[in-house]
């Protein structure tokens, strides 16, 4: 167990024969409208889990809504307006009205998705929420060991620029109880009473400073998306047998030469060596040869799409991810994760 897999073939070769089931976990931060990367993510997940359960398994694809965000990743953030901006989405209200809070409209959004793939490829799913996941007592218990050895896990954070890190700073943002948004900076981690102190530092609110035990679970706790990531699939039962990652955790993370997913694995083992496999799609390129996602603005909204092009938008992204990604034992080819814009161009019919 545990390791990282870019091929298909390779991650089924390495299933353990002894289980019966097969948990696969995939996380999405829809923090606005679902993007062709995010369903790119979503059809590799469910295909993986629909070859799975050929093999004679049961699979069930767990879709975690990460729905507690940190201010500072989130294109929502005004850094320089009015102090900082929501992100629990579960207190955030529905932009477009429809439902009784952002993350619900999010969870609806991939519901319709996964409804539309589910006419093509024979997959089992449910919705697990981040803000319930982390209020569960064996993830502050996970968290408390990550806390614990906080300076293991900012070696592997900051690779050698370790000197930055503070050593009680943990990534970890509570939401305020009183503005229900989270603070900017790090809590910071207290080892003899398990105690964590926050700031709120939004201008409408007076909670200043606040200070709680990390097993109290009425605060709600964003983190940082290395260690949401690496928790939630070893500490809240069904544990993940393999998580698929988008294919930017292919990439180095900004802060030294380490992939985000080898990142991943490192935190999740200073917990147990009992980790998931990895598996890790495909990145879909922009025009410009970027990344494509919101962060960088070349953004595609996936029900802009389906509503100008119909639902074969779908259809053909999941014929072109069973033939190029999951059947295609040459995948990746060069150590190159990328499916550029050329082909992404046929496939959604756009210019
Ligand atoms: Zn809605
Ligand atoms: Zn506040």
């Amino acid at each position: 167990m545990g390791s990282v897999f870019y091929n298909l073939d390779e991650c089924l070769r390495n299933i353990d024969e002894r289980k019966k089931t097969i948990d696969i976990n995939v996380g999405l931060r829809p923090s606005g409208n679902l993007h062709i990367g995010n369903v790119e993510t979503l059809l590799v997940s469910c295909i993986l889990s629909e070859s799975i359960e050929e093999m004679g398994y049961d699979s069930t694809v767990h879709v975690n809504i990460c729905d507690l965000d940190m201010p500072f990743v989130n294109e929502n953030f005004d850094s320089k307006g009015h102090g900082y901006t929501i992100i629990n989405y579960r207190d955030m209200p529905d932009l477009e009205g429809c439902h009784d809070s952002f993350s619900l409209h999010m969870a609806n959004e991939i519901g319709q998705l996964l409804g539309l793939v589910n006419e093509n490829v024979d997959f089992n799913y449910d919705f697990n929420f981040f803000s319930e996941l982390q209020n569960k007592l064996d993830f502050r218990i996970a968290l408390k060991e990550i806390f614990d050895n906080n300076l293991e896990f900012k070696k592997i954070f900051y690779g050698n620029q370790s000197k930055k890190a503070k050593i009680n700073d943990v990534f970890a943002y509570p939401v305020c109880l009183k503005c229900k948004r989270s603070s900017k900076k790090s809590a910071v981690y207290n080892p003899q009473d398990m105690s964590l102190s926050s700031k709120c530092l939004n201008d409408f609110c007076e909670n200043n400073e606040f200070i709680f035990s990390l097993f109290d679970l009425d605060y709600d706790l964003a983190l940082h998306y290395f260690l949401n990531d690496a928790l939630r699939d070893i500490v809240i039962e069904p544990f993940a047998d393999i998580h698929v990652f988008g294919g930017d955790y292919s990439l180095k993370h900004s802060l030294n030469n380490m992939r985000k997913i080898e990142k991943v694995k490192k935190i999740a083992e200073i917990i147990t060596p009992h980790i998931p496999d990895y598996f890790v799609g495909p990145l879909i390129q922009g025009k410009d040869c970027q990344k494509m996602g919101k962060s960088k603005g070349n953004g595609l909204n996936i029900f802009e799409l389906i509503e100008k092009k119909g639902n074969d938008i779908i259809y053909n992204m999941i014929d072109f991810t069973r033939k190029n990604i999951i059947n295609n034992p040459e995948y990746p080819k060069n150590d190159s994760l990328r499916i550029d814009y050329k082909q992404i161009k046929d496939i959604l019919k756009i210019d």
